[in-house]
């Protein structure tokens, strides 16, 4: 790993932390990341030649597979046109038609640069909306750095929140109150607290940053008929689980029609595209037609499009959908054979495309807190062994692992295989 080791050096004198995201860094598995030349299918090529199966994918975006060879023309053939204009498209229409089809509670979509930007848009629009200035948020779920979302439950989970990072006044943060994943009865006392003053509640219907964790008892039923009692905006943040869960992503997967919806990743095709849509109603409150501002120089980007469009098109058949679940289901199952024939503490979740794996004896596992108490330890030493074995695993326990459909059952037997080693260290230790 010479070649890594000295761009990550070299990297640190001019860019912050040596990275672009700060995941990127490895900094959670206290060894120095990899440099990446090159993807292709399943794998990623490190600049020393060495290969791995990749289960990050990008965070997201990469669900048919690296460098797909339907996204890569698409964007051939787009560039060959003008690289953007600051006009209307057609791309555009294209796009926005797909997503509606595909997401029934979309009536009309705008089309921003990130995830972070979508949410922060349809936080703005749900406010100006509403007129109210509260929201609502779930410990442990992440919607980008907006400042308002940056933040940590208070003294009480029922308290406002405080920021998460440096540089975020608590002005900025008093309106954001903090509650618990899978704790309805945390979101009923907000609510109760603050009557008539919350505009809206955003939450990931997966929880896809604090490992996976999946919704348990009808939350989001619950969630759902709780925001329309009280009048409240409900956004999903289906950044992550939009396109990856499941046909019709996680709301069409729970039967929860949220008001405001917001998507990235896989939208993008691996290019810089996300977007947030929902009912006419609402969104027609955006400017120019309405008093809420929002825009965007690159929005829609004709390159970004192309890439989003090519993706979308090729994986939306409730086939592919069958097939990432089916890959997924056997990973974790597989794992979770092979830690309990070396007694190693362990549990799994997985739907769809997206999967989570902690190292822990919970019973179940469905809160910031549940996630927190895993052993950070026996991560730490699986990460490891199974980098060393050409396995790339998210470098953090607190993220999703991501399944492609270019991942063949063989390489899924290969990841399981590999998984001997690591579990047979960590039996060490135990
Ligand atoms: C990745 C992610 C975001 C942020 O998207 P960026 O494109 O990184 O700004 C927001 N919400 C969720 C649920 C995400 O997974």
């Amino acid at each position: 790993m010479n070649n890594s080791e000295k761009c990550f050096q070299q990297a640190k004198l001019s860019i912050p932390g040596g990275v672009n995201s700060p995941v990127r860094s490895f900094s959670s598995v206290k060894r120095n990341p990899l440099f990446i030349d090159s993807a292709k299918g399943a794998y990623v090529f490190d600049i020393d030649g060495n290969e791995y199966i990749d289960y990050v994918g990008s965070w997201g975006p990469m669900i048919l597979g690296h460098n797909h060879p339907k996204i890569q023309e698409a964007v051939i053939n787009a560039t060959n046109k003008g690289l953007s204009f600051g006009a209307p498209t057609k791309p555009e229409i294209t796009m926005a038609e797909l997503i509606k089809k595909h997401i029934s509670s979309i009536d009309k979509v705008r089309m921003v640069n990130s995830g972070t930007e979508a949410t922060m848009s349809a936080i703005r629009l749900a406010r100006g909306y509403t007129g109210k200035s509260k929201i609502i948020k779930f410990e442990g779920c992440y919607h980008g750095h907006v400042d308002s979302l940056l933040v940590k439950a208070g003294s009480g989970a029922l308290t406002f929140g405080k920021p998460s990072s440096a540089g975020i006044p608590d002005d900025t943060t008093k309106d954001t109150l903090v509650c618990q994943f899978n704790d309805i009865k945390s979101v009923e006392q907000a609510i109760k607290n603050n009557e008539n003053e919350i505009a809206a509640l955003i939450i990931e219907p997966v929880a896809g940053n604090m490992n996976c964790i999946l919704p348990k008892d009808n939350f989001l039923k619950k969630i759902r008929e709780l925001c329309n009692l009280n009048k409240i905006i409900l956004i999903f943040d289906e950044v992550m689980t939009g396109f990856r869960v499941n046909y019709k992503s996680a709301q069409g997967y729970y039967d929860v029609q949220p008001d405001l919806t917001c998507l990235g990743k896989i939208i993008g095709g691996g290019l810089p595209a996300a977007a947030f849509g929902g009912k006419s109603e609402i969104m027609d409150m955006l400017a120019p037609n309405g008093p809420v501002y929002q825009a965007g120089t690159l929005s829609g980007n004709p390159i970004a499009m192309a890439a989003g469009t090519a993706c979308l098109q090729t994986l939306m058949n409730e086939k592919n959908f069958k097939d990432l679940d089916h890959k997924s289901k056997s990973l974790t199952s597989g794992l979770l054979t092979v830690a309990n024939d070396y007694k190693v503490p362990f549990k799994t979740s997985q739907i769809g495309g997206m999967f989570g794996l902690f190292f822990t004896n919970q019973e179940s596992i469905s809160t910031f807190k549940d996630v927190n108490q895993c052993n950070q330890e026996h991560f730490l030493k699986f990460f490891n062994e199974m980098l060393d074995q050409g396995i790339y695993l998210a470098p953090s326990s607190f993220e999703a692992g991501f399944i492609s459909l270019a991942h063949t059952q063989d390489l899924i037997e290969q990841t399981i295989n590999a998984s001997e080693t690591a579990f047979k260290e960590i039996a060490k230790v135990i």
